[in-house]
């Protein structure tokens, strides 16, 4: 049996945090137990919220905790081309179209939907694409597209369950419902889901899940706020014919009031907690990880 593959893949949007110290380590803790691999992936496609010092600060950051992973690390804006192969092998089973509206006339859509009754979220609170884009002729499409007009490239979702199995996974954490065990995946809550825009030639989903299978990750273990988008990572996994690892989400740090970690909040970046002193041995026990790797379960 190859050893297991574990990842930590941070986007360099900002200093890393608590949160991002527990989820780093216990994948380090889990790969050093089972005798795996730890990679570490920058996730920065996002060219306008990406930043090299952020980058530069999750190599430190992680270094001080103690953490070494393998080289060279995979930063996937250098990986456009790879992306962008696996949206044309989509849009040529008939998946994927443009849709041309801005983010305000989405909202207003989606308000006008709203004047009969609520209208559908998907699980991180976002309308579900409310537009009729589907329906626009080739030429229609074009026509846009030649004029320079901004799109999204979506998944149609019904096209794309009519292409599938039931899709379900072996959850070795917890959702936040307390799903665990054999999960049923639900990608139709995330309605047509944009893969790629025009200025970026692909979407967090899409990239994860290339990504993932490219590098061999058999255990993806991250957060719980993850935990729904598995169901759209198993829906492109089939559809573009890639293996499926096992999924472990994992508790999420919270502050003393009970949020989610954010990466703009001081208090809890790591490099402000190294600055007053407080040591890789502390954050551990600041995030209930045992102070010798062997010894973390990862019951989270
Ligand atoms: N890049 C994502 C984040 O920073 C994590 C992706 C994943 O673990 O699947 O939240």
């Amino acid at each position: 049996m190859p050893p297991p593959v574990f990842r930590f893949a941070p986007s360099p949007n900002g200093y890393l945090h608590l949160g991002h110290a527990y989820s780093a380590l216990l994948n380090f803790d889990l790969a050093r137990r089972a005798g795996g691999r730890f990679l570490l992936r920058i996730e920065d496609i996002d060219a306008t919220r990406c930043r090299p010092e952020f980058e530069a600060a999750i190599y430190e950051d992680l270094a001080w905790l103690g953490i070494s992973w393998e080289s060279p690390v995979r930063r996937q804006s250098e990986h456009f081309a790879r992306y962008r192969e696996a949206v044309e092998r989509l849009a040529g089973l008939g998946l994927i179209y443009p849709s041309f509206e801005s983010r305000a006339e989405i909202a207003r859509l989606v308000a006008q939907r709203e004047a009969d009754a609520p209208w559908p979220r998907d699980p991180d609170g976002a309308p579900l694409y409310p537009g009729a884009a589907k329906s626009l002729s080739p030429d229609q499409r074009r026509q846009l597209i030649a004029q320079g007009t901004p799109y999204a490239l979506r998944l149609d979702m019904q096209a794309a369950l009519a292409r599938v199995q039931e899709l379900a996974w072996h959850e070795k954490g917890a959702g936040p419902g307390g799903e665990s065990g054999v999960v049923a995946a639900q990608p139709k809550a995330w309605g047509d889901v944009i893969l790629a825009r025009k200025e970026t030639p692909t979407s967090y989903h899409l990239s994860v899940v290339i990504d993932d299978a490219l590098q061999g990750v058999t255990d993806v273990v991250r957060g719980r706020d993850l935990f729904w988008s598995t169901s759209v990572h198993l829906l492109l996994q089939q559809l573009l014919g890639i293996p499926q690892p096992v999924y472990r989400h994992h508790r999420l740090i919270e502050d003393a009031s009970g949020h989610k970690l954010s990466k703009s909040t001081q208090a809890t970046a790591l490099r402000e907690l190294r600055g007053q002193g407080v040591t890789p041995a502390d954050i551990r026990s600041r995030v209930g990880l045992p102070g010798d790797a062997r010894n973390t379960t990862g019951s989270c």
